[in-house]
């Protein structure tokens, strides 16, 4: 989401004459997008502030804004010696206009703002496109209802402009965005007829989203997902925990049941599909047992790749006042013994790959040489050989390096 309101910005400045240079030796504002959802991400902003302080003695006149969600959450940060002004997610309109007059202090925000009418450029091959902002689920450990408010969707006809602007534009990927996509409603207009209707449109080759909510995947959205060529069998769909009691205690409205149940009709229609979780451990109240069944919820379903987190203390949520927090050298052990337990799995589940056949599209280069691609679940492999970004070859895995399959070409489709 970062990313894309980095783009929104980014277009918004340019319209302004604002040009993007390469070293922020050379800039005359620097700009820090901010993740405010967990305490680790914050103490990278300050290192990374910390270390703006040379490039302010050398040139006293660079302005450095902090913007995204820490500027929503810690007004202090305007106290930072190196920070000149602070721009929360819905302030982003009058970002240009502040860098050019005030230059200090809160930047205010528009009310509701939803950028709707901002349609974004991208020279990229894959682009995210933003369908709904904030999120109400009030999930008792997180901010983000905090930082970004209440959840508002996009009308369609906006998000279908800026999705043929960016086809049109060479963009062959698209991934719509939503803290909870899946609750989309815009008149009568439900996620699973936006994603057709995205879909539709020529020369998008890959369409996924993110992120999906247990409590309200539509009905018939996996049928969408089935019956076409270009929406990826990918599911991104966070568990947070295998403890019911601790589900509760989150304030996820599902039991484990509930989500082996969804998981399994959707295997049931896509037998290729890839899906990846989000498990918190150390969430307060968290016992042993409670522990063990996360572990063995994840050793049951099998998940091709999980982002694992240890429970982080935020200010303003409800979490963070239960009495019964988890002491931090335990919270750090149970999420090591768990990010072991999933590596091996998801080794697993690329070994199945080897040998097979599958249609991918190339999207830009691999670090190491190759080409990086994505199938048609939404797996990331790395081709030998060349091959043209854009384009969609049958590739042959014969390989597999750490947890990514490797494949030569077959054929250009
Ligand atoms: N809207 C998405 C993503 C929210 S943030 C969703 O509901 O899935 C991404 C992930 O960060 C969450 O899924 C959760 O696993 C994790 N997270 C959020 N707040 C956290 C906290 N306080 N401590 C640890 N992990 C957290
Ligand atoms: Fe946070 Fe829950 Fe909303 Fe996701 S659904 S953004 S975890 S409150």
């Amino acid at each position: 989401m970062n990313k894309y309101d980095s783009s929104i910005i980014k277009t918004m400045l340019s319209k302004e004459k604002f040009e993007e240079v390469t070293s922020p030796e050379d800039a005359d504002f620097i700009l820090l997008n901010t993740c405010a959802v967990r305490e680790h991400a914050e103490k990278r902003v300050i290192g990374r502030l910390n270390s703006l302080k040379n490039i302010k003695t050398k040139k006293p006149d660079t302005i450095v804004g902090v913007i995204g969600c820490m500027a929503k959450d810690i007004h202090n940060l305007i106290h930072h010696p190196t920070v000149d002004f602070l721009a929360p997610p819905d302030s982003y309109r009058n970002l240009a206009n502040w860098m050019k007059s005030e230059k200090k202090g809160l930047i205010p925000e528009v009310k509701d703002e939803e950028y709707n009418d901002i349609i974004i450029e991208n020279k990229k091959i894959g682009a995210y496109l933003s369908i709904t902002r904030g999120c109400d689920y009030f999930c008792s450990y997180c901010i983000v209802p905090y930082t970004r408010g209440k959840i508002r969707s996009r009308p369609p006809d906006d998000i279908i402009k800026e999705a043929e602007s960016l086809s049109s534009g060479g963009v062959r990927e698209i991934t719509l965005l939503g803290q909870n996509i899946n609750a989309y409603r815009y008149k009568g207009i439900d996620f699973p007829e936006i994603l057709k209707r995205v879909a539709s449109i020529g020369g998008i080759k890959r369409l996924s989203f993110l992120t999906s909510h247990p409590e309200d995947i539509p009905s018939n959205l996996f049928s969408v997902m089935a019956n076409s060529d270009n929406i990826t069998n990918y599911l991104h769909l966070p568990l947070q925990s295998g403890s019911d009691r601790i589900l509760k205690r989150m304030n996820r409205r599902y039991a484990l049941r509930d989500y082996i149940d969804i998981i399994s009709k959707a295997h049931k229609l896509m037998p290729d599909l890839t899906l990846t979780t989000d498990l918190i451990v150390g969430f307060p109240g968290e016992e042993e047992d409670d522990y063990q069944k996360t572990l063995t919820a994840v050793k049951e379903i099998g998940f091709d790749q999980a982002y694992m987190f240890a429970y982080s203390k935020r200010k303003r949520t409800l979490a963070n006042l239960f009495p019964d927090q988890v002491e931090e050298a335990l919270k750090k052990a149970r999420l090591q013994r768990l990010i072991e337990v999933q590596n091996r799995i998801t080794e697993e589940k690329v070994k199945h790959l080897l040998g097979r056949k599958m249609e991918v599209l190339v999207v830009g280069d691999a670090k190491r040489g190759g080409k990086l691609g994505k199938n048609s679940s939404g797996r990331i492999i790395i081709i030998k050989g060349v091959a043209k970004i854009g384009s969609l070859y049958i590739v042959r895995i014969n390989d597999i390096n750490g947890r990514v399959p490797i494949g030569v070409i077959k054929k250009e489709v």
